[in-house]
């Protein structure tokens, strides 16, 4: 480790924005690999960590940022010096040190080698928010989705995880209806694959028991009143992947699609998946896309246009993936 220092955004103390801060080799954690990191990325999560919210740093300090790429400069736990790697979620920025930092410690276990075609950029563009979005797309196989069933509904279409949503069902061959609050996005979700742009508002009033049956299954990064109506408008047998909260946590919903449309509710959680989940998801993701395939999802952005960008991505004025180019 040739520098001696260098630059991490760390939470000092609860309910505190996070601060650039000046670390050593024995400020870092615990780990098997030591990894320059050269890329990281920006997901919501990110956002409510570094401006200090409640609810994703739980221990403190704590160095921020879910997600990171990088290479190997100390060997450790199955991976040589020199070998380019991926991190997303496993507690980064939560209980143990993230990516938003020059170098750091990490365990191996969920540590997988950099996707050959994606490369370590390509990785951090899909991050957290597009392996999430693969995940969801996995759990919707399993339930038996396929292309030829109808239409499939991508809610906060334009965010991170929506638009890898929209990116991964198109490509593998499905009708994707891309619902938005944004009118000036749908030229972007067009390009991404979406045959039908549905608006934000269509799905966020009083939610019905049920409704008249629209998809076939959904990808759901919102939540609340949005998945509610959701759920009673999914055709019968469907499926519904719901990882996120964006426009609530709470579930206005009724019994009557389970009990009456045989429709199937799946958690996503893409923090401690498995590092088999994380494997298929990545090697899917690495035949879906090259980095070159990214460009439009995902734009550079500069370490220190964190702090800003967290407020942009709260303010839900995001488009896409931020790739933070940590070296
Ligand atoms: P983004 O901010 O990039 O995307 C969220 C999108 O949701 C926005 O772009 C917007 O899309 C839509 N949106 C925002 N606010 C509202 C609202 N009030 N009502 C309806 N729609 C809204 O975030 P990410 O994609 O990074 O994350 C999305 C969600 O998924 C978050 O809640 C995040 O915590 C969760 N998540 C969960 C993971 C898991 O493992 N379960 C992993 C990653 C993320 P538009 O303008 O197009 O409507």
């Amino acid at each position: 480790m040739p520098e001696t220092t260098f630059q991490a955004y760390q939470v000092t103390a609860p309910k505190q924005p996070a601060e650039l801060v000046t670390l050593s080799r024995d400020d870092l954690g615990e780990g098997d690999l030591l990894v320059r990191v050269t890329h990281s990325s920006l997901n919501y999560k990110d956002g409510l960590a570094m401006l200090g919210k409640p609810g994703v740093v739980r221990t403190f300090p704590l160095t921020c940022g879910i997600d990171l790429a990088g290479e190997v400069v100390e060997a450790g736990g199955g991976f040589a010096e020199g070998d380019q790697v991926v991190l997303t979620g496993a507690e980064l920025s939560e209980t143990r040190p993230g990516g938003y930092s020059q170098y750091q410690r990490v365990e191996a276990e969920s540590v997988v080698a950099a996707p050959e075609r994606l490369g370590p950029w390509g990785a951090m563009a899909v991050g957290t928010g597009g392996l999430t979005a693969m995940l969801c797309v996995l759990r919707l196989e399993a339930a038996g989705v396929k292309p030829e069933d109808g239409p499939v509904l991508v809610t906060g279409a334009t965010g991170g995880v929506g638009s890898f949503a929209v990116s991964i069902l198109s490509r593998l061959g499905y009708e994707v209806h891309a619902a938005t609050g944004k009118d000036s996005e749908h030229p972007y979700l067009t390009s991404l694959g979406a045959a039908q742009i549905i608006a934000r508002d269509e799905l966020s009033g009083e939610p019905r028991p049920l409704a008249k049956e629209r998809w076939a299954a959904a990808v759901d990064s919102v939540g609340g009143t949005t998945l509610a109506n959701v759920l009673s408008q999914i055709s019968y047998g469907g499926s519904v992947a719901a990882c996120g909260l964006a426009g609530g946590h709470g579930l206005p919903a009724t019994v009557m699609p389970f009990i009456l449309r045989n429709v199937a509710l799946l958690g996503v959680d893409s923090v401690h998946a498995t590092p088999e989940a994380r494997a298929q998801a990545w090697a899917r993701l690495d035949e879906l896309f090259t980095a070159d395939d990214l460009r439009e999802v995902a734009v550079d952005a500069a370490f220190t246009d964190l702090p800003e960008l967290s407020e942009k991505i709260l303010a839900g004025q995001v488009r896409g993936r931020y790739v933070i180019d940590a070296a």
